[in-house]
Parts: C-alpha cells; sequence; structure tokens
C-alpha cells in the first residue's frame, strides 16, 4: 500500500522529498499543492516536475477518504458519510451560510464516552482516526463543494468522537489545517470540543497555540451529570470547571459551555440558577442546544417555554447565552444524532461491547 502523504507536516514532508533526492523546496511545493490548492490528483500538480509526479504516482497516495454517501437537509447542510482506507466509516457535516462554511469533523470512529443522549456512544469506539483522516474529511467535503464555496471555512470537532482522547492526532490536525502555508483555517476559527476529560484540558492548557475551546456541560450537579454523562464520575464538575479555570484565554476569547437541554431532565429554572452560580467569575458563553430527538432513546425534546425561561434566568444574571437551533436534523446531522447508518449491526455490538471506556 503506497504511503498516504495526507496527514504528512512540512518536515515529514521534507524527509520524504530529501529520500527521492529532491531538493528542500519541493516540500514546500508538494504542502501547498496538497493543503492550499486542495489538488488531489498528482498528475495536476503543475508545480511538480513531471519525474516527481510520476514518483507520487508509483510511490504513494493521497490518503483522502472516500465520500460514500450525501445526505442533503432541506436548510443546506449536509451530512456525508466518508469511508476511510480500511473500510471503516465515519460522518462528516457540511453546514454553508452566507459568507462562510462550517466543517463537523469526527475525530474519532464512533466514541468511547457513553454520554446517554447521544447516538454516536451507540457505537461505542471503533478507532482513533489518525490526523491524515481528521484532515483529510475536511480536504474531501471542501473539493465536494469547489463550485459553491464560501470564502471563510470554520471548523469544529464536534462530530463522532472525544478529541482529547485522541490527543495527538487532532492537535497535528488542527495545526495542519491552521498552517498559513496550507489551508490557512485561524486557529481562532477551529472549536475543540470536549466532554470534560481533565489531563486533556490540562495539557491543552499549555498549548502555544491552540484552536477555541468548548466544554460540553449539560448539568449542574455531578448526581445529573453522571446519570447523564458517565464520564463525570471520573471528572466531577469542580475538577472539570476547575481545569477550564487554568486554559489562558486570550484577549477577547470566552470559554464556550454547551448545555445540551433535555425536557423535563435538566430544564428547570433550578438547573438554570445552579449554573449561574458555577458560572460565576469564568469568562465564559453559554450555547443552549435543545436536544435533537433520537431514536430509542429516552428523552423528550425541551419546549419552547423551557428553552427561553431557561435563557432569561441567564441573562438576567449577566450571562452571554445563546439558543443554537441544531441544523440538518431532518438528515440526522444535527449534534449528538452521528451514528453511522451504514454501520452493520454487528460491528456496533462488538464496538459497544468491546472498546466502551470504562469510567
Ligand atoms: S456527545 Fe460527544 S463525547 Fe459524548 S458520546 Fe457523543 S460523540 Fe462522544
Amino acid at each position: 500500500m503506497p504511503a498516504a502523504l495526507i496527514g504528512l507536516d512540512l518536515d515529514e514532508l521534507r524527509h520524504r522529498t530529501e529520500q527521492w533526492g529532491e531538493p528542500a523546496y519541493r516540500a514546500r511545493q508538494l504542502f501547498h499543492a496538497l493543503y492550499a490548492e486542495g489538488c488531489h490528483d498528482f498528475r495536476r500538480m503543475a508545480s511538480l516536475p513531471q519525474r516527481l509526479r510520476e514518483r507520487l504516482e508509483r510511490e504513494a497516495s493521497l490518503g483522502l477518504p472516500r465520500i460514500e454517501r450525501r445526505f442533503p437537509s432541506a436548510d443546506g447542510t449536509t451530512r456525508y458519510v466518508l469511508r476511510l482506507g480500511d473500510g471503516k466509516t465515519i460522518e462528516t457535516v457540511w453546514m454553508p451560510e452566507a459568507r462562510r462554511q462550517t466543517l463537523c469533523l469526527s475525530t474519532q470512529a464512533g466514541c468511547p464516552v457513553d454520554c446517554h443522549f447521544c447516538a454516536t456512544a451507540q457505537l461505542g469506539l471503533i478507532r482513533n482516526l489518525t490526523a491524515g483522516e481528521i484532515v483529510g474529511q475536511a480536504l474531501a467535503v471542501l473539493a465536494d463543494h469547489c463550485d459553491d464555496r464560501r470564502p471563510q471555512t470554520n471548523v469544529v470537532l464536534m462530530g463522532q468522537g472525544e478529541p482529547l482522547l485522541n490527543y495527538d492526532a487532532t492537535l497535528k490536525a488542527v495545526r495542519l489545517m491552521a498552517d498559513p502555508q496550507g489551508m490557512n483555517i485561524p486557529l481562532m476559527k477551529i472549536t475543540l470540543s470536549t466532554s470534560g476529560i481533565v489531563p486533556g484540558i490540562r495539557r491543552l492548557a499549555r498549548e502555544e497555540r491552540r484552536p477555541k475551546f468548548a466544554l460540553s456541560l449539560n448539568a449542574t450537579t455531578d448526581e445529573q451529570r453522571s446519570a447523564l454523562m458517565p464520564i463525570n464520575r471520573k471528572y466531577p464538575i469542580a475538577a472539570l470547571l476547575e481545569a477550564c479555570r487554568q486554559v489562558p484565554l486570550r484577549p477577547r476569547e470566552r470559554l464556550t459551555l454547551e448545555y445540551v437541554l433535555l425536557g423535563g431532565v435538566n430544564d428547570t429554572p433550578e438547573d438554570a440558577r445552579r449554573l449561574v452560580a458555577l458560572t460565576r467569575g469564568l469568562r465564559s458563553k453559554i450555547n443552549l442546544i435543545p436536544w435533537n430527538a433520537v431514536p430509542n432513546l429516552p428523552y423528550c425534546v425541551p419546549t419552547n417555554e423551557a428553552v427561553e425561561a431557561f435563557q432569561k434566568i441567564l441573562r438576567q444574571a449577566g450571562r452571554l447565552a445563546f439558543i443554537r437551533r441544531s441544523r440538518g436534523q431532518d438528515v440526522a446531522a444535527a449534534c449528538g444524532q452521528l451514528a453511522l447508518l451504514e454501520t452493520p449491526v454487528v460491528t456496533r455490538a462488538h464496538a459497544l461491547r468491546d472498546h466502551r471506556l470504562r469510567v
């Protein structure tokens, strides 16, 4: 199997081209062709000499995930099923707006964090993705929209998987996407969302350059959060918020707290008041996400009245709070709905049995 190039950084490409006896600048040209031009055909890499293009044809591959299926939503969102080199499938979401597109990328196939309100959790962990498979999702989907691409790209690492449980590959992918010589997506336009892996948050806090950071909180007491997100037994709310407070924020940056509202479970005025108390002194903004229905899960979509009353309590207490209606609900592309429709049932069962995270 020829070596995959997508996912290699400039040093790694330099090492590769030096082995082929090419001058150092060839690596920069190749890096630009792969990531900035998004050129997915070695024969069309016009900046490279013919002999190198032929060598790449023979001895390398791009390693891009293959688009298996597209599920277009009425609101313009598209959910993609992408097939990886080993045959596993993952999901990626394209969300266009007037001047920008947001790409929701997966960092793992499936997910080991057993959030009870999330469809992906039902898959368990299938495997970690490589940096190339994470960046490759963005490159493949952007190439699919070469005719209707907007000038700005935002990335959210909120697809399948817990990014901080695949730390090195995720951060390498972030650096590749942010490289000004490559895809050139500013770090402030890339958001990593975590269910609350304290060692990963501490590590992220020490990074010199990091993406924006969001915590999926979803509850205001440990009892309630552990019932929804068993990971909370390992990393309870106080430890989690303490770790978040250690993340040095840039001048205009706020920590994003995501709060999925489940009807009758965590959407009461008492919950809102406890959230006010928990966020005292924390430079944050709170995204309220009315739960997106997932078949066979024992939760209800919250009423509009409950959602608005929740937001009002937060705002009256001086918190920045926004209601985020998810997009692509009609094609299961919304937050918490990504669950590999094509995965054979036997694979799901194995994944659940063998790989669910023990907390
Ligand atoms: S919400 Fe995120 S971390 Fe939790 S199970 Fe779903 S994909 Fe995993």
